[in-house]
């Protein structure tokens, strides 16, 4: 087996398309090796290694050691240097990188290959021994870390005395002599903590990282990632070994992130940051303020550092090259990390760049308007779900705001919350309800629980290309990081800025997209929904085949949906218009009434609210159809339980409270969920459906005489398992029917369906077709039902579940295509195969959920309803599950 691909000096054994055998990272490194582009010599050891490690009780295959060594020997043939060589050593790095990215959740160790005779070949080398000696003390303090377990505190600590001893502030005035001792120091702390000496061998030190990259695989922070972003643990992790450069040689070195588009706005213009005399690191690490690459980035970003282009403006030049050679080969904005060594430009790795929702929309807008790509692949390129941050509020631009400070626009979007000051307060904060902003000096990987829950992120250092920045983009929480006017003073709880104490707790307000801190909670207002927004969700349009539709009984909730583009009502739930408290005393008087005559005086009540709400629905839906449920909670939900409801209830119904408990009691079930609901209210009651049938028929009318279009209602029986429940409910609705045509002297058209919510609905869906004109798959109960799991409980068992590979999906989020899915589609098939015109719909929460929707596309479902918020990303989902 080939363990080991190589690259450089223009060639490589591995391509871009060999992601899942090198990494993300590994690929790209070969690609742009193979396309001409300066890439420092190395190689890549492959996933299949990861696999075999940790399947084979963390041993490597038998002929790695061999293929590295002879991988390394070409390494050392190109860039004319050796490993371990005493005049003139071979340094390299050993980087993580799998298939998906996970930026800086996984481990990476530089200039490895240091000890006390190597360095003295680096002082030849370099002819700078101050140099030579910070870039080994580096080392050490990375190695440590990462392979060996010893923190960097250690290392700072040490660092600290010796600039106290010898009066220095800064670390660019420790002398090459001062880092020597550091040298020794540190690894006399090594020896101390581990009992080990730190390894001189750089044979061993190889090993060694490598175990450690494959280790980090299985870190916290990776295992969080993995969850948060749905990448499989059996992926495993590339490693790559690469020859060290340096942008930490002197003033005609530097490092640098770029993006080949803005990656908050998604503007065409080239950006990016760099430091002069650092390494890599230093960038990301937000530990020095970065200057920007270009002009135009200057200016927007206010530095008053000089950019690139002004300093080195050749290197820009080529750097801008590469920029549109990468772009355009890859036809996608790219993310890329080079260094510049001795006036020497090389890139060290280029990927498709993370961005904002409203990035993504541009720049896939745009790339297809350039023609770089189709107007399919633009549709292709958009993940639904990153369109949640483009529909929600934004602040209100004629709010007042008390700015408290500005920093980095690093991720767009609105945030209101408490501040917090640490990832866990902020964990501990949302477990009991509160909403928060996390405030960091910087944010580091094991942040990532906390920034997750968080509204917004600020931080007070690092640039656009932070930690911090990064993760909040690709998370979609605002963020506004590099604020560095803010002092954090952690041990108080407190934040200072300009003379304002900002204490845990307090409320501040984010604007992401202006850089802008405020205090207080700023109002918001809804968001644009044009330009590109509006161009990409019509190219969707044009390419999806299933309808979308929207869950919704409110008239807030169906503007919106109707804003949002939706083409229907999928799921008007009754029974939520009868938890207003105003109606909710008629309900519970209805329920709770000894006979039909006092249950019908009841709904008399509520028929008049309810026809006001049919009336609101079908206004708002003018010309969309609209699928009404007739009540389909337990009785159990609408008991009084205080015994201040309880009186309430028995005045109004004139009995005496005693009555009222004892009914109440009656009517307590023991598994609600699968007791007196759905059509079985119906069929015992059938004043209930009744009334409301009425309702509906009546207001149908009414808009139709007041529009002059009227509505087609679609009334929808649901928990119906056998084809006579579904007789029974629609023979008392078409009698209602009748009734309100004969009373009002018009007729409109309607028609009656079912809900498909158990199983043996599902298989007798051939005979329950003869009844029904139309299925609504509900998958929340459907998936309750068939995996005899209730979703309310689910909590305490779904996670280890999901852990322990059980189920790969949190089946109430993702519809199981297997089980449920099965049912769908055999009941699509026996429904059609009864009445060919059999509309299909889902119902559930799943039709809001992007593999969903491509289930269903692929079941032959007629259309999708999901909550209004979901409408523009089941649009776009349908439009993909349709190419
Ligand atoms: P991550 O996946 O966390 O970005 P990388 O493997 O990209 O980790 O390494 C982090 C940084 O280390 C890079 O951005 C780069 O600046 C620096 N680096 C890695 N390899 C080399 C190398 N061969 N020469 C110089 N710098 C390197
Ligand atoms: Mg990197
Ligand atoms: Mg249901």
């Amino acid at each position: 087996t080939k363990w080991v691909y190589s690259f450089g000096n223009g060639r490589a054994e591995g391509r871009a398309d060999m992601k899942n055998l090198l990494g993300g990272k590994g690929a790209n490194l070969a690609e742009m090796s193979n396309i001409g582009i300066n890439v420092p010599a190395g190689f890549t050891i492959t996933t299949e290694v990861c696999t075999h490690y940790y399947a084979n009780d963390r041993s490597y295959p038998d002929e790695l050691a061999r293929q590295v060594k002879e991988a390394l020997a070409s390494v050392e043939a190109i860039m004319r240097c050796q490993f371990g060589d005493a005049e003139n050593p071979l340094l390299v790095s050993v980087r993580s990188g799998a298939r998906a990215s996970m930026p800086g959740m996984m481990d990476t160790v530089l200039n490895l290959g240091l000890n006390d005779q190597t360095v003295q070949g680096l002082i030849k080398r370099s002819g700078d021994a101050r140099f030579a000696y910070d870039s080994y003390r580096r080392f050490i303090q990375m190695y440590s870390d990462v392979v060996l377990g010893v923190e960097h505190y250690h290392f700072d600590h040490l660092l600290e005395i010796l600039k106290e001893d010898r009066g220095l502030t800064l670390d660019t005035e420790l002398s090459a002599d001062d880092w020597k001792v550091m040298v020794e120091r540190f690894k006399a702390r090594v020896l101390e903590e581990t009992g080990t000496p730190f390894p001189e061998d750089p044979e061993e030190q190889l090993w060694g990282a490598i175990g450690a990259v494959f280790r980090s695989w299985m870190n916290q922070r990776a295992i969080t990632y993995r969850k948060l972003h749905h990448i499989p643990e059996e992926w495993g992790t590339a490693v790559s070994v690469q020859a060290m450069v340096f942008g930490n040689m002197g003033d005609d070195c530097a490092t640098g992130v770029c993006f080949s588009r803005d990656p908050s706005t998604g503007e065409n213009v080239f950006y990016g940051e760099y430091l002069v005399n650092a390494q890599g690191e230093d960038v990301v690490a937000g530990i020095r303020t970065p200057q920007q690459i270009s002009l135009a980035g200057k200016t927007k970003n206010k530095s008053t550092l000089p950019a690139m282009e002004e300093v080195m403006p050749d290197l820009y030049r080529e750097l801008v090259s590469i920029r549109d050679t990468l772009e355009a080969h890859y036809r996608d904005m790219q993310d890329m990390e080079f260094t510049i060594q001795g006036g020497r430009l090389w890139m060290l790795q280029t990927r498709v760049g993370k961005r904002t929702a409203a990035a993504a929309l541009r720049i896939a807008v745009e790339m297809a308007q350039e023609g770089v790509i189709t107007a399919n692949e633009a549709v292709l390129r958009v993940d639904p779900e990153a369109l949640n941050q483009l529909l929600h509020p934004t602040l209100d631009p004629k709010a007042e705001r008390i700015v408290l400070t500005r920093g980095l626009p690093a991720s767009p979007g609105a945030a209101s919350g408490r501040v917090v000051f640490s990832a866990s307060t902020a964990e501990d904060w949302v477990q009991n309800g509160e909403k928060v902003v996390l405030v960091r000096t910087e944010t580091s990987p094991e942040d990532i629980g906390g920034m997750h829950v968080s509204q917004g992120i600020l931080t007070t250092r690092g640039g656009m290309t932070s930690h911090a920045a990064v993760v909040a983009r690709g998370m979609g929480t605002p963020c506004v990081a590099g604020a560095g006017e803010i002092r954090v003073h952690e041990a108080d709880r407190v934040f200072t800025v300009r003379g304002t104490t900002v204490r845990e707790g307090d409320l501040i307000t984010l604007d992401g997209a202006t850089g802008e801190v405020m205090l207080g909670a700023v109002p918001t207002v809804q968001p644009e929904l044009t330009g590109d927004f509006g161009t990409l969700m019509g190219w969707a349009d044009d390419r999806r085949t299933m309808k979308v539709r929207a869950n919704a009984e409110t008239p807030e909730d169906a503007e919106t949906a109707r804003r949002f583009g939706c083409e229907g009502i999928g799921l008007c739930r009754t029974e939520h218009m009868f938890f207003d408290p105003r109606r909710i005393i008629a309900m519970r008087r209805m329920i709770l009434a000894e006979d039909e005559t006092g249950r019908r005086a009841a709904l008399a009540d509520l028929l008049p609210y309810q026809r006001k709400d049919f009336i609101d629905l079908f206004t708002i839906m003018t010309g969309l159809p609209v699928t009404i449920r007739l009540l389909d909670p337990p009785l159990h939900e609408f008991l009084p339980h205080t015994d201040n409801e309880i009186a309430e209830v028995a005045q109004v119904a004139g009995v005496d409270v005693g009555t009222v408990r004892d009914r109440a009691a009656k009517l307590a079930e023991n598994n609600p969920m699968l007791g007196h609901r759905g059509c079985r209210l119906g069929v015992t009651y059938p004043e209930i459906y009744e009334m409301q049938a009425r309702a509906i028929f009546e207001a149908a009318v009414h808009v139709g005489r007041e529009s002059g279009n009227a509505p087609v209602p679609e009334i929808m029986i649901p928990l119906v398992c056998t084809k006579r429940e579904l007789d029974l409910m629609k023979a008392a609705v078409d009698n209602v029917a009748q009734a309100v045509f004969a009373e009002t002297g018009t007729t409109l058209d309607y028609t009656v369906g079912t809900m498909i919510e158990l199983p043996r609905a599902a298989l007798q869906a051939g005979s329950i077709a003869e009844s029904a004109r139309f299925f609504s798959f509900g998958t929340n109960d459907l998936t309750q039902t068939t995996l005899g799991i209730s979703r309310d409980d689910a909590a305490a068992f779904l996670e280890t579940y999901q852990a322990k590979g059980i189920f790969k999906r949190d089946p109430f989020a993702t519809l199981d295509a297997d089980g449920v899915g099965e049912l769908v589609r055999l009941a699509a098939e026996r429904g059609r195969a009864t009445r060919p015109d059999l509309k299909l719909g889902i119902c559930g929460e799943h039709g809001g959920d992007p593999d969903s929707i491509a289930f269903c596309q692929g079941a032959g479902l007629d259309y999708v309803s999901c909550s209004p918020y979901r409408v523009p990303i089941a649009r776009l989902a349908a439009a993909q599950a349709a190419l």
